[in-house]
């Protein structure tokens, strides 16, 4: 018998090792108050996160700034731990000045980075929780002819500190086409304002064909459409969230109807990795070199 060593095994181990330990992912939505932001993310964890929040009343609506709010969960599913943060920035245009409004913002996502690079050099290097903001979330008017222009100053005052995925809210009142049409328009001006959204990666040439269909889909699905609900209906004997209408029901994960599916399928279960790694190898690369730079002036 030749002797074995035993290292063959040793991918499996880190493997092994990184799903014990669980995963960090934090997720940012940002938009116009009202576009359906925490309905949402409480749509794409199957949870309602934002239950027990009452109603602001007209003067905390009147003197409202930005504040910027932190929901966390674990969830596990298959064995696999899920550690998720959800930012969540209401109502950023009831904030007085429009024209600064990412600052909060911005300045959230680099404290992030600022505790993780404290953290890293410090002494209990191992166990460091990642709070970095992987994603953002943003969310587009659907009344609107394109971005606005506070759309634009914020998307590039974040497009190197955060992977911005831009999002056509409540795409149930648009029609096929005029979901279409948005599309364009807002592909179109991202484009001539250099805004740089997240791009997703090149699909491996040597995933089937299945997989690289998969990915085409989602990536011609940019700026995803999507429709979020709370209330569980019933549809042909299957529960479903959905929104009802006089006319009929809106389903939120059904294909036909938006774009919810592809959107949780990336963020969940497609891309979530590399989320990450453009979050550390690339922004927070970015926000580690202007800080040193900045420390030994
Ligand atoms: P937020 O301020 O962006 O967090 O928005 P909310 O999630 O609180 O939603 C504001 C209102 O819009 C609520 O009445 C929701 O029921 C409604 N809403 C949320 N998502 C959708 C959607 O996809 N379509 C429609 N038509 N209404 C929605
Ligand atoms: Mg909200």
């Amino acid at each position: 018998d030749e002797d074995v060593i035993g290292f063959a095994t040793l991918p499996d181990q880190v493997h092994r090792k990184a799903v014990r330990r669980g995963f960090d992912f934090t997720l940012m939505v940002v938009g116009e108050s009202g576009l359906g932001k925490s309905t949402l993310v409480s749509s794409l964890f199957l949870t309602d996160l934002y239950k027990d929040k009452k109603t602001p009343d007209v003067e905390d609506k009147i003197s409202k700034t930005v504040e910027i709010e932190k929901k966390y969960m674990e969830i596990e599913e298959k064995g696999v731990k899920l550690r998720l943060t959800i930012v969540d920035t209401p109502g950023f245009n009831d904030a007085v000045n429009a024209n600064e409004c990412w600052k909060p913002v911005a300045g959230y996502i680099d404290q992030q980075f600022e505790q993780y690079f404290k953290d890293e050099s410090g002494l209990n290097r191992r166990n460091i929780k990642d709070h970095r903001v992987h994603c953002c979330l943003y969310f587009i008017s659907p009344y609107g002819h394109g971005l606005r222009q506070v759309d634009i100053e914020f998307m590039k005052q974040l497009h190197h500190k955060v992977n911005i995925v831009p999002i056509i809210a409540k795409a149930d009142t648009l029609t096929t086409k005029e979901i279409h049409n948005l599309k364009l328009k807002i592909l179109e001006e991202v484009e001539k304002h250099k805004i740089e959204i997240y791009e997703f990666p090149e699909c491996d040439s040597d995933e089937d064909e299945e997989f690289k269909q998969q990915d085409t889909d989602l990536k011609s699905a940019i700026p995803f459409a999507v429709i979020g609900s709370n209330t569980v209906l019933e549809v042909n004997g299957k529960k479903v969230r959905g929104r009802m209408y006089p006319w009929g029901i809106v389903e939120v994960d059904n294909p036909i109807h938006c774009d919810f599916g592809k959107l949780r399928q990336m963020l969940i279960s497609t891309h979530m990795q590399d989320l990450k790694d453009v979050t550390r190898d690339i922004h927070y690369e970015n926000f580690r070199a202007i800080n040193l730079a900045d420390k030994m002036k």
